[in-house]
């Protein structure tokens, strides 16, 4: 099995196949902002608005009990894509990792000739030359720009597009959304020309936790120690036996084209190491090499037991199954909670005062609805009492409007219709009830809320 892959990365590099993989990433992040579908964003968190767009569905803070569901999901997502293909998301998905290739091997080594190759990056440039320190600071203001629009089109996901553009032709009436760009922008600035990979290697929480979801049939750079030879002892020594030069039994060149190109600077042929993103740019280097011998590449984007048994990789094993059963049942419940959606959202308050008594002898209760339309057309709503002849609704006497994904406040009068007929003779009485709420103008759009209405006693009710 990993022959044929070698092969087809010998014709067609691993890196290349990233920079594809890296082209369409950036397309879909710089595009989905301004995808909208119902005029609502594909994904938006917006703090401004207090709402979530999910696939084109308005969600209010209210309705926040999806986020549960989209965290677990995007756990069970990182344990299972770790499991099944180690660090794969470092090397072909990470913004760092990108941000690295463009700024290093993009602008620093091909754009400016900073560095001197790509397949060398152990060799830092010589900064004692002004010339070289001049092309560093050129090559940081190019990514700057870069870096810029790359917090920009984060930021875009919690603030809409058209939001943040109208919000930055005025920035210092918005200096929180601005602290935030340039806060982000300069981090990417200085994470990706100056800290580079010791960030995934020090800093990056998930290089940290990566290792203990690994196991002997997820897939990652691995060297072949049974043809090249063992370069390392087990305690990760250099093996004093190890042999200097390609021999029948041992075909490692001890070239090191694979540790040279290698932008966390570690020797795969150590074994996995936590400092691996799995760029897989050893893998490319090895094939070239070995390609001069007309055989297949020592380090292979392989498992350890397809390695060692020389067979195929198991994708399909009890953990990954497992885990794909678990994200098909969270993603179902989240598809039903979602559809379950209401497109109308009531909070009823009770006002302090707990009745009045009219001069006519009517009673009266006071609360205050917060109607909530969470649907994207505009409607007008009105409010009854379920299942009670005894009490009406005085006030509003018309329906309320409220525009789509707003919110609208009525102040709302009950009446006791006969009174005396209800109240307790020398106490209060607590009558429970039950509110509809629903649109006028659409049948589906209802929900009911439970409060209460008081009696005043029958003795303050004769006076
Ligand atoms: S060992 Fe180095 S070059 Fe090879 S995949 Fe890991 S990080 Fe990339
Ligand atoms: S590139 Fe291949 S042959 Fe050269 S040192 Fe690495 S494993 Fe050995």
């Amino acid at each position: 099995m990993h022959n044929s892959t070698q092969a087809k990365s010998a014709i067609f590099p691993y890196r290349y196949r990233r920079y594809i993989v890296y082209v369409c990433v950036a397309v879909i992040a710089l595009s989905l902002p301004f995808i909208q579908i119902n005029g609502n964003q594909i994904f938006l968190l917006s703090f401004d608005h207090k709402e979530l767009h999910l696939l084109g569905t308005v969600f209010s803070v209210q309705e926040f009990y999806l986020m549960p569901f989209l965290l677990i999901m995007l756990f069970v997502g990182i344990f299972f894509m770790t499991t099944l293909g180690g660090r794969v998301w470092c090397g072909w998905g990470c913004p760092q990792t990108m941000f690295r290739v463009i700024y290093r091997d993009g602008i620093e080594t091909k754009l400016l000739g900073l560095r001197k190759r790509i397949d060398n990056k152990q060799k830092a440039p010589d900064f004692s030359l002004m010339s070289n320190k001049l092309k560093k600071l050129l090559a940081m203001a190019i990514f700057s720009l870069i870096a810029f629009t790359a917090a920009a089109n984060f930021l875009f996901f919690f603030v809409p597009p058209h939001d943040f553009f109208a919000y930055m032709s005025n920035p210092f009436e918005h200096t929180i959304l601005l602290g935030f760009w340039l806060g982000i922008g300069l981090f990417l600035l200085f994470d990706a020309t100056l800290i580079g990979e010791n960030f995934c290697v020090y800093v990056c929480p998930y290089a940290r936790v990566q290792s203990v979801l690994y196991d002997n049939d997820t897939i990652m750079a691995i060297y072949d120690s049974d043809r090249g030879g063992a370069v390392y002892a087990p305690n990760g020594e250099k093996n004093p036996l190890a042999p200097k030069k390609q021999n029948e039994a041992n075909e490692c060149t001890n070239c090191v084209a694979c540790v040279k190109v290698c932008p966390t600077h570690i020797d795969i042929r150590k074994g996995m190491q936590l400092e691996c993103i799995n760029c897989l740019e050893c893998v490319d280097a090895c094939t070239s090499v070995m390609a001069h011998y007309n055989r297949p590449s020592l380090v292979c984007w392989s498992s350890p037991n397809a390695v060692s048994s020389k067979s195929k990789v198991r994708y399909f094993r009890m953990k990954t199954i497992g885990y794909i059963i678990v994200l098909a049942v969270i993603f179902s419940i989240l598809l039903i909670v979602g559809s379950n959606k209401e497109t109308m959202l009531l909070n009823i308050d009770r006002n302090t005062q707990a009745y009045s008594i009219r001069k006519s002898g009517a009673v009266h209760n006071y609360y205050t609805f917060l109607v909530e339309n969470t649907d994207s057309k505009d409607h007008k709503f009105y409010f009854e009492i379920l299942d009670n002849e005894k009490l009406e609704i005085i006030a509003p006497s018309d329906p309320v409007s409220v525009r789509a994904g707003s919110k609208s406040k009525s102040v709302v009068t009950i009446s006791a219709r006969s009174p005396l007929d209800s109240a307790l003779e020398d106490k209060d009485l607590l009558e429970h009830i039950v509110i509809k709420a629903y649109a006028v103008d659409d049948d589906n759009i209802q929900v009911e809320r439970k409060t209460f209405f008081v009696y005043p006693p029958a003795k303050d009710l004769r006076k």
